[in-house]
């Protein structure tokens, strides 16, 4: 469960305790290299308990409170070789933009690095089984009663998707490779 986990950056400031609370994801495909996170950062304050997958958006949770306060959040590509951190959207960031990109530029040391790097690799090694895991399937071994016929999940992405957490964001960046696969399985079907 190393992508669902947050990694929190916190800092003083006069408001009292914040923190950056960030969720991870990389490129789901197995054998790709680009060393590349994507993160949405939230911040939050002492009272944060976790991130939770509520429906197809990331929520921020509290301890004790119903509705969290409203606090900033930016996505961003962070390079793990060079530990550039760059915005996501094509637009100008605003200033919350800038302010959170800028605590994620000051937390993203050599530590921070390696644990990205670290997650990287155990992220890449887990997709490179489960591949390898498909591949050794035939299609009559899949469970193809959840699948409606227009659902663009098929269920052994599905299941492995949800352990790891995934939202719509890193669904989408496999839709090519899942594509392929239903069009196989389509093609075996008739
Ligand atoms: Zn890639």
């Amino acid at each position: 469960m190393q992508s669902i986990e947050p990694l929190v950056f916190w800092r003083d400031t006069e408001q009292g305790k914040r923190g950056l609370a960030c969720h991870v994801e990389f490129c789901q495909t197995a054998d790709c290299t680009c060393q590349e996170a994507h993160v949405q950062a939230f911040e939050v304050d002492e009272q944060f308990a976790g991130l939770v997958l509520r429906g197809q958006t990331l929520a921020v949770q509290y301890r004790g409170t119903e509705k969290p306060p409203e606090r900033g959040q930016t996505d961003a590509m962070i390079d793990l070789e060079t530990g550039r951190v760059n915005p996501v959207e094509s637009t100008p960031p605003s200033e919350t933009d800038e302010a959170l990109l800028a605590w994620l530029r000051e937390a993203c040391d050599e530590t921070t690095l390696n644990e990205l790097r670290r997650r990287w690799s155990v992220f890449k090694d887990e997709r490179k089984k489960e591949e390898e895991a498909f591949a050794r399937k035939t299609w009559k071994d899949q469970d193809w009663t959840v699948w409606d016929g227009e659902e663009r999940v098929g269920w052994f992405e599905r299941r492995s998707n949800c352990r790891w957490g995934r939202d719509v964001r890193a669904l989408g960046t496999s839709s090519g490779r899942r594509e392929a696969r239903e069009a196989e399985a389509k093609g075996r079907r008739t």
